[in-house]
C-alpha cells in the first residue's frame, strides 16, 4: 500500500501481509520511511514493524457466497492486489 493508504489505517484494521491477515497497530515514523505496525503474534501484544510497500490493504468481499465464494475464499474479504 501507498504512504496515504497506509496513513489512513485506524486501529483495529485488517492488512495482509506474506499470505496471512494481520491487525494494523500503528505507524512508525522513521527517517527512510513511514513503517507499518501489526500484530503479528496474537495474543501477545508483540508489534512487527514492516514497510508499507510490503503491505496491502484489505476490502470486504461485497458480493460474498460464503465457504465457495470465487472473489475471497471464504474469507469475506480479500486483499488488494
Ligand atoms: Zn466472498
Amino acid at each position: 500500500m501507498k504512504v496515504d493508504e497506509a496513513e489512513r489505517l485506524k486501529k483495529g484494521d485488517e492488512v495482509f501481509f506474506a499470505g496471512a491477515y494481520y491487525d494494523f497497530a500503528e505507524l512508525k515514523y522513521l527517517p527512510h520511511g513511514v513503517m507499518v505496525g501489526i500484530y503479528d503474534d496474537k495474543p501477545t501484544n508483540h508489534i512487527d514493524y514492516l514497510n508499507h510497500e510490503n503491505l496491502s490493504s484489505v476490502y470486504p468481499c461485497n458480493r460474498c457466497q460464503g465457504g465457495g465464494c470465487l472473489d475471497c475464499g471464504g474469507f469475506g474479504k480479500y486483499p488488494a492486489n
